[in-house]
């Protein structure tokens, strides 16, 4: 019977972090369950850094971005031995199942823990980079997504005023999701993302002709792993003579208040992962697909997520 179970989140943060720790700790506690955070994710597991999580030490947090368990990139738990560290951490602690919050190399890490040591692991996919395979978004995914919408309304602005062309870098490492999800709903000419071999040439070429017809602004929006903002703006004031400007979102996408959105779904996930370890499940992760909520094998989770690339591609072209 599990009596005590820990908490953590760890990869990059995303916005609803908060609200599906606190929804993990209330959920355990009406349910007589010890809960322990761990902190800074499985660096804290190998380096026993834990600490006991009431009903009381996630208030006043379901409103914050980040997360109070910090989180950090921990190389050494790619490693045997780092992950011996973090299963004598368990064993001492009496820990009985893992809640992982976190995005596809955490899920990756959460796989291989439970396939070597047994130990009940059930992930939460909490990523801005909404990389995990068979559920619909991942928790912050929505949040970065309006953050970075919102910037993009404000380049819309200066961009039509000045009569310019923007290249606007926004995250998602090797995944065009954000950018293209951005793209459409900010209603940009193009999009440049890893997953899409891109014509330079061609959308040169269109911007020129769009020019002799008298269109005045652009907004390129490029996917990170696509290529660099200021690269790209070079390149096209060469190419066409106009005037381009590069703006690199970067981390102001990560934070900030969690949508209504994101935090539905992180209290949703995060009491439904409690109810998985009470009821023996392991080596899943929890998500909501189609309107409902879905628990989905880890090893099917981490693999690579598909994106209507080309649907989506040509809708934001039709659109423009
Ligand atoms: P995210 O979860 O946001 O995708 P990362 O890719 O940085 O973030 O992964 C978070 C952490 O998960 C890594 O720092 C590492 O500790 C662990 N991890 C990632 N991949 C593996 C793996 N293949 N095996 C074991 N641990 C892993």
């Amino acid at each position: 019977m599990i009596k005590r179970i820990a908490v953590l989140t760890t990869g990059g943060d995303a916005p609803g972090m908060n609200a599906a720790i606190r929804a993990v700790v209330r959920y355990a506690i009406s349910n007589k369950l010890e809960v322990l955070g761990v902190l800074r994710g499985y660096w804290g597991l190998i380096n026993e850094e834990l600490k006991i999580l009431d009903h009381r030490s996630v208030s006043g947090i379901i409103n914050q971005g980040g997360t109070i368990l910090k989180t950090m990139r921990c190389p050494e738990f790619k490693t045997k031995e780092g992950r011996d560290r973090a299963y004598a951490t368990i064993k001492k602690n009496s820990i009985d199942g893992l809640v992982i919050i976190g995005g596809n190399g955490s899920f990756h890490g959460a796989h291989e823990f439970f396939q070597e040591y047994k130990v009940p692991c059930i992930g939460i996919p909490a990523s801005i980079d909404n990389d995990i395979n068979g559920i619909e978004v991942t928790i912050g995914s929505d949040t970065a997504i309006n953050t970075a919408l919102a910037a993009i309304d404000n380049i819309r602005d200066t961009a039509t005023s000045m009569e310019r062309i923007f290249v606007v870098e926004v995250m998602g490492r090797s995944s065009g999701f954000i950018a293209l999800s951005v793209a459409l709903a900010g209603g940009c000419e193009d999009v440049i993302i890893p997953e899409r071999k891109f014509d330079f040439q061609e959308m040169c070429h269109s911007i020129v002709e769009g020019n002799i017809r008298g269109k005045i602004s652009w907004i390129i929006v490029l996917a990170e792993g696509a290529g660099s903002a200021f690269d790209i703006a070079k390149k096209i004031t060469e190419i066409t003579s106009l005037e381009t400007r590069a703006v690199v979102l970067g981390h102001l996408q990560r934070g900030g208040r969690p949508t209504a959105f994101s935090r539905d779904l992180a209290l949703n996930l995060g009491c439904l992962a409690v109810d998985s370890l009470l009821k023996g499940e392991t080596d899943k992760a929890v998500g909501s697909c189609c309107g409902k909520t879905v628990k989905i094998d880890l090893e099917i989770a981490i693999r690579k997520k598909e994106l209507e690339i080309d649907r989506m591609y040509n809708l934001i072209k039709v659109l423009t």
